[in-house]
């Protein structure tokens, strides 16, 4: 690929009669304050370039992509949608990460990036599957990072994040490096994991970028104990982003759509919401009551109890049980359960009781499987 010289100060777009903007950052850009994730766009090409379209039209100016998702078609299905409005919108890239990963490679994968998306230049990228043990490679001689300031000297990035699922404490390491712009993480009302990160960030001027604002699709649900909790009569949905929103620290919510009524009614939402008009540490409060109702004893995930002789999925069930008692999920949680694949189905659990063995917080494992697998036959569609 060419170097191109480029002017790096074109105007976001900004439409203030449909959303809300926040600074990005001490990057100095002004980020919608709803993103875009491009990762679950579906196999009608035509329909996603009206959405991605469309969402422009509406003020959203940040999109999320990498090569990797959708089976690699991710950045394809995105780009004929931003065509002709490309100055006025962010679309960030990722590359991942690991021992073998190299400058020239980081580099030939920018390159690459950009191509498909008919882009010049990346204004933001990230460091994908990032975490503190990969610090390493990142900044050994001839690793990423620098291919990463060779890029943005010759202007194909401006400015570069990172991503992934390290623990909260070693993010904040990695924030505190000083060496990136912005950090994207999941967050939403029933993961909170990364607050205490998001909140550092915020502290230090980054970017943050929270993805999964509805806990991809879990907080689609009817809960009348979270309209409860953050006093709110409000459809779960609405009430997942604003909560998100409601975060000072937080720039953007990144959320991955596919329709347009969902692109609408999430513009609808985010215009709407005035986040100084209510206290997000009642908001919080309000949750940490909910999960206070489970006591100590819940899982948190830590995985000691597997592997199961018999192949139970023994965290994933957990993970369904504390939404379900926490939230009052029961329609979400039934379902989640049918949807178990066969091979890990709590049915052929023998009662051999090794993991309750295994389990720090001495949870009553087998009890709460039993319990989640009556729901199965509460249900009359599964057999
Ligand atoms: S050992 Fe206990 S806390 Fe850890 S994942 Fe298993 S059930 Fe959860
Ligand atoms: S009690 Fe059931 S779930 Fe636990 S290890 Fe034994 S078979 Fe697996």
């Amino acid at each position: 690929m060419s170097i191109v010289s480029i002017s790096n100060s074109e105007p976001l777009i900004r439409k203030d009669d449909t959303m809300r903007y926040r600074p990005f950052g001490k990057t100095g850009l002004t980020v919608s304050a709803l993103s875009f994730g491009c990762m679950r766009l579906s196999d009608d090409q035509e329909y996603n370039t009206k959405l991605i379209s469309q969402a422009i039209d509406l003020g959203v100016n940040y999109f999320e992509t990498t090569r990797y998702y959708l089976g690699g078609t991710c950045q394809h299905r995105t780009a004929p949608g931003l065509v002709g409005k490309i100055p006025g919108v962010i679309v960030s890239g990722k590359e991942g990460i690991g021992p073998d990963q190299t400058a020239y490679r980081f580099r030939k994968e920018i390159e690459r990036q950009l191509e498909i998306l008919g882009l010049s230049h990346f204004k933001f990228f990230q460091v994908g599957w990032f975490s503190w043990g990969m610090m390493q490679h990142l900044l050994k001689r001839g690793g990423v990072l620098d291919a990463i300031r060779e890029a943005q000297n010759q202007g194909l990035i401006q400015h570069v994040g990172f991503t992934g699922h390290d623990t909260p404490e070693n993010f904040i390491k990695c924030i505190e490096t000083g060496l990136f712009d912005s950090i994207t993480v999941p967050y939403n009302m029933i993961n909170r994991a990364y607050e205490p990160t998001i909140k550092r960030a915020g502290k230090l001027g980054m970017g943050v970028v929270a993805m999964c604002p509805v806990a991809g699709g879990v907080l689609s649900l009817e809960s009348d104990r979270l309209k409860e909790a953050l006093k709110m009569d409000l459809p779960t949905t609405e009430m997942a982003l604003r909560f998100v929103l409601a975060n000072p620290d937080v720039s953007t919510a990144c959320s991955g759509m596919n329709r347009v009524e969902q692109l609408q009614q999430n513009v609808k939402t985010v215009n709407e919401f005035e986040p100084g008009s209510c206290d997000f540490g009642a908001m919080c409060e309000g949750l940490d009551r909910l999960r206070a109702a489970l006591g100590d004893r819940f899982c948190t995930g830590c995985r000691y109890c597997i592997p199961c002789a018999q192949g139970v999925d023994i965290p994933g069930y957990m993970d369904i049980y504390r939404n379900w008692k926490c939230f009052g999920l029961d329609a979400w949680a039934t379902d989640a359960v049918k949807r178990v694949p066969k091979d890990k189905d709590a049915a052929k659990c023998n009662d051999c009781g090794d993991c309750e063995g295994k389990c720090p917080n001495t949870l009553d494992i087998r009890k709460m499987l039993k319990e989640l697998l009556s729901l199965k036959k509460q249900d009359p569609d599964i057999s």
